[in-house]
């Protein structure tokens, strides 16, 4: 039997999965390392319906990549590995798919770390751990921005003077491996539906939400970078420019203490003071969390009818990632009102967490995204 290993490397976790290959792959095994970089990482495996959890010590990139390598002898023993397919936050203006990697692309993709400083460098590293521990498997990217590849112009632009554009400050858009997941999934649930105007809502720690035409994506609210758009866990979203020039001047803020306040301080963190976890905010009941809470639901609905004016219509929307599928709450507070626009959610269903919510002409439905299945299928196909 062949197997694919997928690999989504962050700045401090690499997230693993095995499965078996074939056009439909089967998940075997899941699990992580977590606190890569401080003294006591540790390595979480879930096989065989038994969940493992070891301390490893202190690991770099390589030394996470050694970890799972030997926590999944057992989980390979007699397969044969035969790809490993990585997650990689930025494309570029090339990589429109998935690509195979080689130490040319990989070159390229270095070459777009400043595009995403906190996210490119560590899934570059897991690369590079992957292609020393697997030197004659091949490895495959999956590009988050892969999905938005495409988009004309009124889309990806930015006003700014049009050299900017053609040198590539665009907006590039990501979340792709979800969208492409839930696309696909919404042509067999309903193949008429997915045909048409969708709006998906990806709530997780990142957030964002995508107009898909026909499955394909046609605008979105993240742009150069992960920060634009929805508020997040710890991002800011969207804001106004001026704010930066206003901290750059006025709190003599650089780059590194831009980049660390509005990557890691802000969103539901920052607004709340408290946490940026929803299910603490919800829990919590303060006035400060609940505001933070309404916040992130007010720009839910700012965007839904953004995207939907985009699209001309809505016929479906869809709810994924951790507060998509598991906030009733957030979800309700999101569509309130919206029954002018024919999304009117049905508050049994909804607190259910059912697969469909809605009460009225839209289709409004909760979804389980599977990025780590997207890679794998993806890896499949280059075999
Ligand atoms: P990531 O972007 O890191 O993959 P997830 O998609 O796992 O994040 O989503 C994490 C978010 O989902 C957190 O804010 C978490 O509080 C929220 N969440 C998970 N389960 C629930 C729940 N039962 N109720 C409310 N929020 C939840």
């Amino acid at each position: 039997m062949s197997s694919i290993l997928t690999l989504n490397a962050g700045s401090s976790s690499i997230k693993f999965s095995v499965y078996a290959a074939g056009t439909a792959p089967q998940q075997m095994a899941v699990g992580q390392v977590e606190n890569l970089g401080a003294a006591d990482a540790r390595l979480t495996l879930r096989w065989q319906d038994r969940t493992t959890t070891a301390e490893i010590g202190p690991a770099d990139h390589d030394g996470g990549v050694q970890a799972i390598l030997s926590a999944l002898a057992p989980v390979l023993d007699g397969a044969d590995l035969a790809g490993v397919g990585h997650r990689i936050v930025h494309g570029g203006l090339r990589f429109g798919a998935p690509e195979v990697l080689s130490p040319q692309v990989l070159e390229e993709l270095s070459a777009l770390e400043p595009y995403a400083p906190l996210h490119q460098p560590h899934n570059l590293a897991g690369v590079r751990a992957a292609m020393a521990a697997f030197p004659h498997v091949v490895q495959v990217g999956c590009f988050d921005t892969a999905f938005h590849h495409g988009r004309t112009f009124l889309n990806d632009a930015y006003a700014l003077p049009r050299r900017y554009y053609d040198q590539g400050v665009r907006r590039y858009g990501f979340h792709g491996l979800s969208y492409d997941y839930i696309a696909g999934e919404l042509a067999h649930l309903d193949p008429v539906a997915a045909r048409g105007r969708t709006v998906v809502a990806h709530l997780g720690n990142g957030a964002s939400m995508c107009a898909m035409l026909d499955g394909k994506s046609v605008d979105t609210t993240m742009g150069f970078t992960a920060l634009d758009g929805l508020p997040m866990g710890t991002r800011c979203g969207q804001i106004d420019p001026g704010v930066l020039l206003y901290l750059m001047d006025h709190d003599g803020m650089d780059s590194a203490g831009l980049t660390s306040l509005l990557y890691k301080e802000c969103g539901l963190l920052g607004l709340s003071g408290l946490s940026n976890d929803m299910r603490t905010l919800e829990r919590a009941g303060t006035e400060s969390a609940d505001s933070a809470i309404a916040y992130f639901a007010h720009h839910i609905r700012r965007e839904l009818g953004a995207l939907t004016a985009v699209l001309g219509g809505i016929d479906t929307l869809v709810f994924t990632g951790g507060i998509g599928q598991y906030s009733p709450a957030t979800r309700a507070a999101a569509c309130k009102d919206m029954g002018w626009m024919g999304i009117s959610i049905d508050p049994d269903a909804n607190a259910a967490n059912a697969a469909v919510i809605s009460d009225g002409a839209v289709t409004v439905r909760v979804m389980t995204t599977d990025e780590e299945l997207v890679i794998a299928r993806a890896v499949n196909a280059k075999l």
